[in-house]
């Protein structure tokens, strides 16, 4: 006798084979079994699916059928909650199932015997000794967090942890971690941070509080830094049971958990929890539903929330769903946010990059044996190379974008593509020697700083043989400084030891770092977003000052007077404004204000479907026709007239690598009429794709709830 088994397998996105496929096997598996399927010539892990029977995908022609390879009858099934959870999001987000359920598992999976599988799993299951030591001590907690844990406790669903930056927010994922494993001997928690950076910080942490307690295999990581055994080992732990706790970035929202109680998601506003390529999933909103789905808890913490959770934590008599718990005070007696200062450049020199007063204060605090953080969201030396005679600049020849000039290594660089170029000596259009750099970025900040404080000296530092003082140290940090592996961690590890004076960096060491000893941070040139012709640009740049101000005064005993400077043309303007004050209620109010006024989400639903191609006539004619076959065929469909398509056009950045890109936004006040056109419209742009508006199309995919439009 054998058995009928309908098995997801790794199917492309737009493939016409995205349900499940059918197999014969000599023996009954449960859904969520794993299995390895012939596909064509090549084997391949499946999982089970749904029970057999009269489904459409199951072959009806026997002699097609063929037999599943063998079963890893050693794993436990997958959940029936977390196969729901994967049919949700490739529903949602527009892709196969198989290719979400796929790349959610491990990729050694696919590639070891059951018997290595069996002793892969025997490894962590054998190593559940308790690690060495005793407990590292909770801290008695503040009144507002022990007020944010009841409250967690007295309500179901979703809540909204909205905490100041220093307020203890951690120290309350923590403690209701704790009591969930305390209480409940099988439970486990998901806890989600947005950046690979910050999980060695949160995993240590976690490990100290909880590894002498439920074991040493209790605590592990996911994210896409591990290798491939590490992050097997990780998720078998995780999917048998034995860890209790995930910490990961955004794809640890589709780890196996059977006993998932509990789901923390840090900084839930950070836009890296959106996957940008393959489904492009919000790991955040996934997380929202997962709760939902498995009756878990979830808590989504942030001291400047995305305006979709904050306007979900509105009231109930409002319409809000999640419950809003505020923390809006520093951990510690005396311990203040940050004082903030603006320095309205168009009052200082011409030029001037660093303001005198600025310039000033960054003195002081270096007298006083206290760092500075002065923060630049642009890398490298300086964003354009130019040549004085003619017009010709440092355009990278594949992308509509600058190459940046790096002055470590005198090259020229597509931050895009990668392209790069050593420095001309003449300029390649008319042979002038006369080339100047335009604009700043950290590496040349790090440099201007450098001779402005040439003559400074560190007090703390008097040597014998130096009575005079050592000069100051200058660190930056961004993606060029930390391209080894390993040297990010040694650069933080050198700022939090004192060794450095003023840190010079991008957005990344604006976010989540516990610095002690910063008491300074400052904005050199944060207009640009102001202008930005994407409305989620104020958004971004107020989480970014206010996470990056956050950065400064994080230990009580100075933080009276640390500070956050602001270098700004536009120092009247209302986010300013409501930054001075770290009003993060009234920019949120005033957003939401403008945003509701424009019919802007949270008050209406966006996808973009995005194409890509040699020409970008090829790229906008496939988007057009797409367009119009919607016109022709999908009139019909319910709330259909809910649903507004814009015209095709390109991509702000038009051209990367010589591909032209091309988008076209659709919107609805409605998300299931959205999401009911998206559906009824996929196998629409199956067919446009393999017509003649397809031809020389590259690529196409539609972006559900996109962050950058
Ligand atoms: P957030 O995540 O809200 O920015 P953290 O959780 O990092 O804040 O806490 C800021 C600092 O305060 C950390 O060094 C943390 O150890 C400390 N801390 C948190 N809660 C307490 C408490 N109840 N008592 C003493 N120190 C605390
Ligand atoms: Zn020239
Ligand atoms: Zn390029």
């Amino acid at each position: 006798m054998s058995f009928l088994l309908s098995v997801l397998v790794p199917t492309p996105a737009h493939s016409q084979l995205s349900g499940p496929l059918s197999y014969r096997s000599a023996f009954d598996l449960p859904p969520g079994s794993l299995v390895r399927v012939p596909l064509g010539r090549r084997e391949t892990l499946g999982v089970v699916w749904d029970r057999p029977g009269t489904e459409q995908g199951l072959a009806s022609d026997p002699e097609k059928l063929r037999d599943i390879a063998s079963a890893l009858t050693g794993l436990p099934a997958l959940t029936p909650n977390w196969r729901r959870l994967v049919a949700f999001a490739a529903a949602y987000y527009q892709r196969s199932p198989g290719e979400v359920a796929l790349a959610a598992l491990p990729p050694q999976l696919r590639e070891l015997s059951e018997q290595q599988l069996q002793r892969r799993l025997k490894r962590p299951l054998a190593r559940t000794e308790l690690a060495q030591g005793s407990a590292s001590e909770a801290p008695a907690l503040s009144v507002e967090q022990q007020a944010a844990i009841d409250g967690f406790g007295r309500c179901a669903g979703t809540s909204l942890l909205f905490g100041a930056t220093g307020s203890g927010k951690t120290e309350v994922y923590l403690h209701c971690v704790q009591e969930l494993l305390l209480r409940d001997a099988q439970a486990q928690a998901l806890v989600m941070v947005p950046e690979i950076n910050l999980t060695p910080q949160l995993e240590k942490r976690f490990v100290e509080r909880f590894g002498p307690v439920f074991g040493a295999q209790s605590v592990v990581a996911m994210h896409s830094g591990m290798g491939h055994p590490q992050r097997l080992r990780n998720w078998l732990a995780a999917h048998s049971g034995v860890a209790r706790i995930v910490l990961g970035t955004r794809m640890a929202v589709f780890a196996s958990l059977p006993h998932l109680q509990l789901i923390v998601v840090d900084e839930e506003h950070d836009p890296s929890y959106k996957q940008q390529e393959g489904a492009r999933y919000s790991a955040r909103d996934l997380a929202v539903y997962r709760g939902r789905l498995e009756n878990a808890r979830v808590m989504l913490g942030s001291a400047t929330p995305s305006l979709e959770s904050w306007h979900h934590s509105r009231s109930a008599e409002q319409g809000g769903r999640y419950a809003r718990l505020g923390m809006p005070s520093r951990i510690g007696t005396h311990a203040q946010l940050p004082q903030v200062r603006k320095v309205d450049m168009n009052q200082q020199p011409k030029r001037a990059v660093i303001s005198p007063p600025l310039l000033a204060a960054i003195r002081q605090r270096i007298a006083a044996g206290e760092q500075s953080l002065v923060f630049l969201n642009r890398r490298g030396y300086a964003p354009v190379l130019q040549c004085g005679s003619c017009d010709w600049k440092s355009s990278c020849p594949h992308c509509s974008a600058f190459r940046v000039f790096h002055k470590a290594d005198r090259s020229l660089r597509c931050h895009h593509c990668g392209y790069a170029e050593a420095v001309p000596r003449a300029c390649p259009q008319c042979g002038d020697l006369d080339l100047a750099t335009v604009g700043r970025g950290t590496e040349r900040l790090q440099e201007h700083l450098a001779e402005l404080l040439a003559e400074v000296r560190r007090p703390h530092s008097v040597s014998p043989a130096r009575p005079e003082g050592d000069p100051v140290r200058i660190a930056r940090i961004d993606a060029d400084s930390t391209r080894l592996s390993g040297s990010l961690q040694l650069q933080l590890a050198q700022v939090h030891s004192g060794e450095v004076d003023v840190l010079v960096g991008t957005q990344m060491i604006a976010k989540g770092h516990d610095f002690r000893r910063i008491t300074l941070v400052a904005a050199i040139n944060p207009d640009g977003a102001l202008f930005s012709s994407d409305f989620r640009a104020p958004e971004r740049l107020f989480s970014l000052l206010m996470q990056a101000a956050g950065r400064a005064g994080r230990d009580a005993d100075i933080s009276g007077q640390s500070e956050m400077w602001i270098q700004t043309f536009q120092p009247q303007h209302p986010l300013f404004e409501a930054l001075k004050r770290h009003d993060y209620p009234a920019f949120a109010a005033q957003q939401l204000g403008e945003r509701e006024r424009a019919g802007l989400p949270p008050f209406s639903f966006q996808a973009l479907l995005r194409a890509e191609a040699r020409q970008q006539n090829v790229a906008q004619g496939f988007l057009a026709a797409a367009s119009a076959a919607a016109g022709e065929q999908l009139t019909q469909l319910p709330g259909f007239d809910l649903v507004m398509l814009y015209p095709a056009v390109p991509m702000e950045m038009q051209r990367v690598a010589n591909v032209e890109r091309a988008q076209m936004l659709i919107e609805s006040s409605s998300r299931t009429a959205l999401q009911g056109f998206l559906a009824a419209w996929h196998p629409v742009l199956q067919s446009t794709r393999r017509g003649a508006a397809g031809r020389g199309l590259l690529r196409w995919a539609v972006d559900v709830d996109p962050l950058a439009i």
